[in-house]
């Protein structure tokens, strides 16, 4: 799942930056108000955190024009402790979910996990098909109760088709959630990670459409 930071704090912008990439998040980051407006209204990505008050632009002008222009990407914003009139701003501005400075790092990856599977509509962090049961929580595959190893780009294929089930995902598309901004985006190398989940989770789990790309279906 790829997420946009926008702060321009750069040792906070940083700390989250490699707490959401230790749990297999795909993060780009941006330092001001305008190239957080243009990467969020030009990248495809499964959610976005917005600080307020950014250099340029503030992050509620973000917001309604992301709105208005029909981004729907899941938006958290972060706010001063006494930023309480923001928060109403930012909640009406049609931000989902906010955090107040300063934060402890597993409550904001808690609501980032949160937010991601409320976009799929799966409320619950564990899915399970067949024989084989994956934590969304922390990326864990097990197998009648016994743990499947998989590198942590197999994990970002299986976590993002996890959270699309039932829905065909292209090649293009999966690259262009488990790839940075500028990754070296290879639609090749998906097929050779696809190839590889389905020799560890069984090949029925992942359905490919030749041509089309792959699906994972409801249980
Ligand atoms: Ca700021």
């Amino acid at each position: 799942m790829r997420i946009l930071i926008a702060e321009d704090e750069t040792v906070l912008c940083e700390q989250i930056r490699r707490v959401l990439a230790s749990e297999g998040r795909v993060v780009d980051v941006a330092n001001d108000g305008e190239e957080a407006a243009f990467l969020g209204a030009t990248e495809p990505y499964d959610m976005i955190i917005l600080d307020i008050g950014l250099p340029k632009r503030d992050g509620i002008s973000i917001l309604k024009e992301w709105r208005n222009q029909n981004v729907d990407t899941p938006v958290l914003i972060l706010t001063a402790r006494d930023g309480w009139s923001e928060r109403v701003d930012g909640l009406d501005a049609g931000a989902d979910d906010y955090m107040t400075k300063p934060f402890h790092m597993p409550e904001l990856s808690a609501r980032v996990r949160a937010m991601l599977r409320r976009k799929s509509g799966r409320a619950n962090p564990l899915f399970q098909k067949g024989k084989i049961e994956f934590d969304l929580r922390n990326g864990r595959v097990m197998e009648n109760g016994f743990p499947i190893d998989l590198t942590s780009q197999e994990i970002a294929v299986l976590t993002y088709l996890v959270h699309n089930t039932g829905r065909l995902v292209s090649r293009t598309e999966l690259s262009e959630h488990i790839y940075e901004y500028d990754g070296d985006r290879d639609s090749n190398t998906i097929a050779v990670f696809v190839t590889r989940l389905r020799k560890k989770l069984g090949t029925d789990f992942i359905r490919t459409v030749r041509g089309r790309g792959y699906v994972i279906e409801e249980t």
